[in-house]
């Protein structure tokens, strides 16, 4: 008889549901248990979700790199790169520029902020990190020591580097041949070591809830229900409505199937609030999923991740009206379009990493000029609302990644369409270990 198996995002789910409630109850009745505190949200739940978080770290540099390399040699022609570069590269800016323009016009409409007593606010100080500025992000661009790179996990400058490498193995035509070849069973191997991560997914997962909602509660987003409100509404419409109508529209594929085959990455995104540490679900699931070429894919979706940041921008446009309404600071129509801008902009200069958003937010904010200190009102909630930003941003990658997948031709829409495609499944090892063919 075959065996009813539940699969693995549904277990994932539920044990993110039970993470959740088990650190709200901690906090809503535990927080000053210091047995609790100590052993378990500081203890286990810091340990197991800190294991969690670094094994996804792991993956990403050596999975982006053979991945690109396999990538760029499967297109193997530079004007098609280009093009796919192009072609993503104008989608991200706008999707983000729609983003943050609905963000901006549903907060001016619904005005929160307005009337704000900054009395229950807490007064958290935030003082500003500094952001790099364009130019340094654009000389950035270009590693002056790959190593270095590698090693800091320094997103952008791997994928020049590892693509300008992947070119010259092209370029040097039959005697490159045999480093593609290795390339390619390299980034199998690296695609197995994700399926073998995500067995303990439900269990990390279940870790870092738990922490984050012990620590946080829910009681924090009373006061500031119109922010939080707000950012998560538009983050819904934005997920569901903007990025579904290009999906339809450009891509001509199903939005519903897209999303139930993205509900995995979704998961971890949220979990761990970073679209870097994301990547290898993201690749899995954009690849394996949703059927699009890796030789698209294993471009398009980390540049995504460190470029594209269309949660992030919503919440951008929405702090921005939130704070000028509490200090009573009219921005108008020139200062509006100028945080679009600032936002588009800074997305492309900082990685997808948890907090990330905050940074951005100051460099908006001294642009139009905006107290920075205001961003201290909103700190409170920002660990949730990053969490659910950061959904959307791979939500947003994975989208146009499958728009320009279809544009290309290099998407199999029988595998988009098979609701089974690419789950996982246990893995189990062979009872001998294949040799190696002489
Ligand atoms: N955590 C977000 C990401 O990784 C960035 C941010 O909004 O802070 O995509």
């Amino acid at each position: 008889m075959p065996q009813q198996k539940m699969n693995m995002t549904t277990k994932i789910l539920i044990w993110m549901g039970c993470g959740l409630v088990v650190g709200s109850l901690i906090n809503a009745f535990a927080s000053e248990v210091a047995f609790i505190q100590d052993y378990l949200v500081n203890g286990l739940f810091h340990v197991v979700g800190a294991l969690f978080i670094s094994a996804l770290k792991m993956l990403v540099v050596p999975l982006v790199t053979f991945s690109l390399i396999c990538g760029v040699c499967g297109i193997g022609d530079i004007n098609t790169l280009g093009r796919v570069g192009i072609k993503a590269f104008l989608l991200f800016m706008l999707t983000t520029a729609l983003a943050i323009t609905l963000a901006i016009t549903v907060a001016v409409v619904v005005a929160p902020g307005e009337g704000f007593d900054m009395q229950t606010a807490g007064q958290a100080e935030f003082t500003a990190p500094a952001a790099p500025p364009l130019t340094q992000v654009i000389i950035d661009l270009v590693p002056t020591n790959p190593i270095a790179a590698y090693a800091d996990g320094n997103m952008l400058q791997i994928i020049f580097f590892t693509i300008l490498f992947a070119i010259c193995v092209l370029m040097v035509g039959e005697r490159g041949r045999s480093i593609a070849q290795g390339a390619e069973k390299l980034n199998d191997v690296m695609m197995e070591v994700v399926n073998v991560v995500m067995l303990v997914a439900p269990i990390g997962v279940f870790a870092l809830m738990a922490k984050t909602f012990s620590l946080q509660g829910l009681g924090l987003i009373l006061p500031m229900i119109s922010y939080f409100g707000v950012v998560a509404v538009v983050l819904v419409l934005h997920m569901t409505g903007t990025l579904m109508i290009l999906l339809k529209l450009l891509g001509r594929v199903s939005p519903l199937m897209f999303l139930k085959k993205m509900r995995t990455a979704q998961i971890f995104a949220f979990s761990t609030s970073s679209s870097n540490a994301t990547i290898p679900v993201t690749l899995r699931s954009v690849e394996k999923r949703l059927g699009v070429d890796n030789s698209t894919a294993s471009f398009v979706v980390p540049f995504g991740a460190t470029i594209n940041m269309d949660g992030t921008a919503i919440m951008q446009g929405v702090a921005t009206v939130f704070i000028a309404n509490v200090y009573g600071i009219d921005l108008g129509i020139s200062g509006y379009l100028t945080v679009i801008g600032m936002a588009v902009l800074a997305s492309i200069g900082t990685a997808g990493v948890p907090g990330v958003g905050l940074i951005m937010l100051a460099m908006v904010f001294n642009q139009v000029g905006l107290p920075v200190e205001g961003i201290a009102l909103i700190m409170g909630v920002d660990r949730l609302l990053d969490m659910m930003r950061t959904a959307v941003n791979v939500t947003g990658d994975a989208a146009i990644t499958t728009i320009v997948a279809k544009a290309e031709n290099k998407i199999s829409m029988e595998t988009f369409n098979d609701p089974a495609a690419g789950q996982i499944e246990e893995v189990h090892l062979p009872h001998e270990a294949p040799l190696p063919e002489k």
